[in-house]
C-alpha cells in the first residue's frame, strides 16, 4: 500500500501545504484533534467552494473504520468497580479508572496478554497479573452482554476495518500525527496515505529533549528514510519572571504591545496556555485593556463560574453541619453569595437575620425568618444525605432547577453557561453504571469537587479573528508569528501524568524492547512531545516570549527555559523580571490605555447612542472593542424573517411608487420569491414563522389603503452626515409624501419601541432606562440636514408589525425647525460626551438590557448586585 511523507517546516503554514494537494471529496484528512479540524475547515472554506474532502480527527477516523462509538466512560467504570469493589466509593473508583486506562492503553498498543505475563516474572507486582487478566476478560464478557464497546475496542476493531477506507477514499492524509499508538501506526500504513509531517528532522536527534522522537519513529515504522534538516532556532527569545501570575499578564500584556508596534494582526498572535486556570483572567484583561478581539479555545474552567462557588459553599455548609446544626460562617457564607443576596425578595431578610446569629453553631429553625430558614433547608435538602450517585446528581438536577426559577435567568446569560454545562453533565453521568454506586456522604463532595472542576464552558471567539488563546495541544499546526508562554514552570510544561500509571516505567520500557517497537508510551516519549512543541514554536515563530513564575509550588522554571537562559539557541538570555507594575519592563509599555474613539474613524448611528445611553459599558464593549456576542432573536427577526419584511415592502413599494395599494396580491409574489430564495429547505417552524409573517404583511395591506393618496419619495435611504467633527448615520426606511406633509415611516418588526425625545428634563434619564430613543429624532435631523424634507412639515412614525397598525401619537415625531435645532445641541453634546477620554464607559447595572445581556460576566454584574 503505498505511503507517501511531505514535510513541512515549523514556519511553513501546514494548512496551505494541505490545500496545495488538490482535495476532492475522494479524500479523507485526519487532525490530530478536534481544533486543527475546525481551523481547517474554516481556512479551506475561505478559499475554496465545493465540496470538502471528509475531515476526521483520529478518533473520529477510528469510530468510522471499526463502526463502533465507544460508550461513556462511567458505564466502563461502573462495570470495573462492580467486578472488583475496593471499599469505598473513592477508592473503588480510583482503582477502575486505572484499570480502565491500562486495558485502553493495551488494546490500542496492540499488547498481548503473553507479553505482559512474560515481563510479569520479573516483576514484584506479578502476583497481581493473573487477577487483573480475569478482571479484564470479565469485563469485556460484560461490556459484549451489554454491547458496549470502550475505547480499546474501537482501537482493535478499526485494524479490521481498514477495507472499508479503501474502498471509501482515494487518498487518506494525516496531518502531522505525533504520539501515535501501535493500532494507529498499523493502519496508517494498512491505507494508501500522504503525511504530511511539520518537523525538522534530524538524523542524530541531538537537540535536548529528542522533539523529534515521534516523527522517527513513524518513519522507521513506515521503512521510510530520515532526511537530515538543520535545526535553526528562527524566534528572537525574550524571558520573563513573574513574581507571581499577575506579573506574567504584565509580560503579556508588553508582548502584544509589541506585535501591535511591529503591525502584526492579532489572530498571527498565539497565547499558549499550559494551565487552563489563566485562561479567563487572561482573555478580559486582553478583551477589556486592549481592545483586541480573541478567541478562547480552550474554554473557561467551570470552577470559575458563580453556581460553581455557590455549589461549593452549599458542599461546605453541609459538611460542617454538626447535629443538624449549620455553622455560623459557613452560613453567612450562603447568604452572601450573589444567588441568595441578589434576590430582591431575600436582601432585606437576610440583612436583618444577619444581626442575630450569634452561636457559632446554629439549628435551621433558630435562623429567625420562615422564607429564609425554608429555602436554606430546601438548598441542603436537595444534596444532603443522597445514597447513590444518581440520587446526588437527581438532588443537583432539581437544586439547578430551583436556582434558575427563582433567578429568572434567561436563555444566553452568561450564568446560563455554567447551568448548561453542569445539566448536560448531570443527565449525562446519572443514568451510566456509575450512577448505581452509593456514595459516602463524608467523600461524595470531595468527589464532586472534582469532577466539577474538570468542567469547561466552551465559549467566544473566533478561529482566524483576535488573539487565539489555546491550550498546548490545541495549537498543533496553527501558525503564529508571536508565540506567548505563560507558565513554563516544570509541571506545566513539561507536565508529568496525572495519574500514575498501573504498569511502571521500566516494566513498559521491556514490553517494548521485546516487542521491537514503542507499543506502550514511556515519560521519556511523554516528555519528547513537550520538546516538540517548545522546537516547533523556536523555529516556527518570529518572536517567543516565554514567562515563569518564581512563587507558585511548582516554581522551578521550565527545562526549555534554562536551555534558552544559558544560551543553547544563540546568545545567553537573561530573564527580566516582572510584577503586576510591570517590573522591569519599560512603563511606556505596561498600560494600556482604554481605547478612545476617534471621531474621524466612529460612525454614530440612532441605536448606537441608546446603547451608549442604556449601558455606556456595554456600547464600549459593543462598538469600540467591537466583542459581539450573540442576542436574542426578535420575534419576527428569527431566522432572518425582519429582514426579509423590510426587503420585500422595498421592492415592493419601489414598483408601485404610490399607494395607497389596491391589493398585496404583488407584495405576497415578493415575499414568496425572496422567502424561496433565503430558505429554499425551511424548518417546519420557520413555516409557522412563515404564515404568521404573510397574516401581518396582509393586514400591513389593510392599514395602508385606510391612508389617504400618497407617492413614494425614498426607500431605504441610508444618510450619513456630517455634524462638527461627528459623522452621524441612519437608514431610514421610507418617506412618503401625503397631503402636502413629509411622512418618514420606519417599521418595527419586534417588540422594542420607544417613545422619541421631547426635551424636557427627564428625557436623559428616560434615555438610560430605555423609555425612550433617539432614532426618530435622527432620522428627522438627518434627513432636515441634507434638506430632503422641511421639518415644519414632516412627522416621523413606527409602523408596528406586532401591533398591525401606526403606532399612536406618543410615537411619533412631530418635526419642527426648533425642535430639529435643540436636538442638534443635544446630539453634539452627547457625542463630546462619549468621545471625552476622560469619561469613563461606566457599566449601567440597573439596566434593563442587564437581565439578557451576553457581556455581564464582562462588567462582573453579578458581584455588584
Ligand atoms: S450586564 Fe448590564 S451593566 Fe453589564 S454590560 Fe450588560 S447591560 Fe451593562
Amino acid at each position: 500500500m503505498s505511503t507517501s511523507v511531505e514535510f513541512v517546516r515549523p514556519h511553513e503554514n501546514i494548512f496551505e501545504k494541505l490545500e496545495s494537494l488538490d482535495l476532492s471529496f475522494r479524500d479523507a484528512v485526519v487532525f490530530p484533534n478536534e481544533r486543527s479540524r475546525f481551523y481547517f475547515r474554516e481556512f479551506y472554506l475561505k478559499k475554496k467552494e465545493g465540496v470538502l474532502p471528509s475531515l476526521f480527527t483520529m478518533e473520529e477516523f477510528l469510530s468510522f473504520l471499526s463502526g463502533k462509538v465507544p460508550t461513556d466512560q462511567e458505564n466502563s467504570l461502573g462495570i470495573l468497580m462492580d467486578i472488583h469493589p475496593s471499599g469505598s466509593f473513592s477508592i473503588s473508583l480510583a482503582y477502575a479508572e486505572k484499570l480502565l486506562e491500562f486495558f485502553n492503553e493495551i488494546d490500542a498498543g496492540m499488547v498481548g496478554w503473553d507479553e505482559i505475563e512474560w515481563v510479569a516474572e520479573y516483576e514484584p507486582w506479578k502476583r497481581f497479573m493473573d487477577e487483573v487478566r480475569k478482571i479484564y476478560e470479565e469485563y469485556k464478557n460484560r461490556m459484549r452482554e451489554k454491547e458496549w464497546v470502550d475505547k480499546g475496542d474501537v482501537y482493535r476493531e478499526a485494524i479490521k476495518g481498514v477495507e472499508k477506507a479503501r474502498r471509501h477514499f482515494e487518498r487518506i492524509i494525516f496531518v502531522n500525527p505525533l504520539a501515535l499508538t501501535t493500532a494507529e501506526r498499523r493502519i496508517i500504513r494498512s491505507v494508501p496515505s500522504i503525511i504530511l509531517l511539520q518537523t525538522l528532522v534530524s538524523e542524530e536527534d541531538r537537540i535536548p529533549g529528542r522533539p523529534f522522537h515521534h516523527h522517527h519513529r513513524l518513519l522507521k515504522y513506515l521503512g521510510k528514510e530520515i532526511p537530515s534538516f538543520e535545526f535553526e532556532a528562527r524566534a528572537a527569545i525574550e524571558v520573563y519572571e513573574g513574581e507571581d501570575r499577575h506579573g506574567l499578564l504584565s509580560m503579556m500584556e508588553h508582548a502584544l504591545l509589541c506585535a501591535m508596534d511591529a503591525d502584526i494582526p492579532p489572530e498571527k498572535v498565539g497565547i499558549i496556555l499550559p494551565d487552563p486556570s489563566y485562561a479567563r483572567v487572561i482573555s478580559e484583561r486582553i478583551m477589556e485593556r486592549y481592545g483586541i478581539k480573541c478567541n478562547l479555545t480552550m474554554g473557561l474552567p467551570f470552577m470559575e463560574t458563580p453556581l460553581y462557588s455557590f455549589l461549593d459553599t452549599i458542599f461546605t455548609l453541609v459538611e460542617t453541619e454538626k447535629d443538624g446544626k449549620l455553622r455560623k460562617d459557613d452560613l453567612l457564607e450562603l447568604f452572601s453569595h450573589p444567588y441568595f443576596y441578589a434576590r430582591k425578595d431575600l436582601k432585606d431578610r437576610i440583612e436583618k437575620v444577619k444581626k442575630n446569629l450569634e452561636e457559632t453553631y446554629i439549628p435551621p429553625d433558630a435562623i429567625g425568618d420562615s422564607i429564609l430558614q425554608s429555602e436554606v433547608v430546601s438548598v441542603l435538602d436537595c444534596v444532603r444525605k443522597k445514597r447513590t450517585l444518581r440520587e446526588l446528581y437527581d438532588g443537583l438536577l432539581s437544586l439547578i432547577t430551583v436556582l434558575e426559577r427563582e433567578l429568572e435567568i434567561p436563555p444566553g446569560y452568561p450564568h446560563a453557561d455554567g447551568f448548561n454545562v453542569l445539566t448536560r453533565h448531570l443527565v449525562r453521568v446519572k443514568d451510566t453504571e456509575l450512577g448505581r454506586f452509593s456514595v459516602e456522604q463524608e467523600k461524595s463532595f470531595e468527589f464532586l469537587r472534582e469532577i466539577l472542576s474538570g468542567l469547561r464552558i466552551h465559549k467566544f471567539g473566533e478561529p482566524f479573528k483576535g488573539v487565539q488563546i489555546m491550550g498546548v495541544l490545541e495549537s498543533r499546526l496553527i501558525p503564529f508569528e508571536v508565540v506567548v508562554v505563560p507558565l513554563m514552570n516544570e509541571g506545566y510544561f513539561p507536565s508529568p501524568r496525572k495519574k500514575e500509571l498501573f504498569l511502571p516505567d521500566d516494566a513498559r520500557g521491556r514490553i517494548n524492547e521485546r516487542a521491537g517497537e514503542d507499543k506502550l508510551e514511556l515519560q521519556r516519549h511523554r516528555d519528547s512531545t513537550f520538546s516538540y512543541f517548545f522546537h516547533v514554536w523556536l523555529s516556527g515563530a518570529k518572536k517567543l516570549y516565554l514567562g515563569y513564575v518564581k512563587e507558585e509550588k511548582k516554581s522551578t522554571p521550565s527545562r526549555f527555559v534554562e536551555q534558552v537562559t544559558l544560551g543553547l539557541y544563540g546568545e545567553e538570555v537573561k530573564p527580566v523580571k516582572v510584577g503586576y507594575e510591570g517590573g522591569e519592563i519599560k512603563k511606556r509599555e505596561r498600560f494600556f490605555e482604554r481605547r478612545i474613539i476617534n471621531p474621524d474613524e466612529f460612525e454614530f448611528s440612532p441605536t448606537r447612542i441608546d446603547l451608549y445611553f442604556q449601558c455606556p459599558y456595554r456600547f464600549y464593549l459593543e462598538y469600540v472593542l467591537g466583542i459581539r456576542e450573540e442576542k436574542e432573536e426578535e420575534e419576527l427577526e428569527g431566522k432572518g424573517l425582519g429582514k426579509l419584511v423590510h426587503e420585500t415592502l422595498q421592492r415592493f413599494y419601489s414598483e408601485i411608487r404610490e399607494g395607497p395599494p389596491e391589493d398585496g396580491k404583488r407584495l405576497f409574489e415578493i415575499f414568496e420569491e425572496l422567502f424561496r430564495r433565503d430558505y429554499p429547505v425551511p424548518s417546519g417552524r420557520t413555516l409557522l414563522r412563515k404564515e404568521l409573517v404573510k397574516e401581518r404583511l396582509r393586514m400591513f395591506v389593510e392599514e395602508e389603503k385606510k391612508r389617504k393618496p400618497f407617492k413614494v419619495l425614498m426607500l431605504e435611504r441610508s444618510i450619513t452626515t456630517q455634524t462638527g467633527r461627528f459623522r452621524i448615520k441612519g437608514v431610514v426606511d421610507r418617506v412618503d409624501e401625503e397631503d402636502g406633509r413629509f411622512v418618514v415611516i420606519d417599521y418595527k418588526t419586534g417588540y422594542q419601541v420607544k417613545t422619541p425625545l421631547s426635551f424636557t428634563p427627564d428625557d436623559r434619564e428616560d434615555l438610560r432606562n430605555g423609555k425612550r430613543s433617539v432614532q426618530l429624532d435622527t432620522y428627522l435631523y438627518l434627513l432636515s440636514k441634507r434638506g430632503e424634507v422641511d421639518p415644519d412639515r414632516t412627522e416621523v412614525r413606527f409602523y408596528s408589525f406586532r401591533e398591525n397598525k401606526y403606532l399612536e401619537k406618543r410615537f411619533t415625531k412631530y418635526g419642527s425647525k426648533r425642535e430639529v435645532e435643540l436636538f442638534e445641541g443635544f446630539l453634539i453634546s452627547v457625542l463630546e460626551e462619549i468621545v471625552d477620554e476622560n469619561n469613563p464607559f461606566e457599566p449601567n447595572y440597573e439596566s434593563n438590557l442587564c437581565d439578557s445581556c451576553p457581556y455581564a460576566a464582562l462588567c462582573r454584574r453579578w458581584e455588584y448586585v
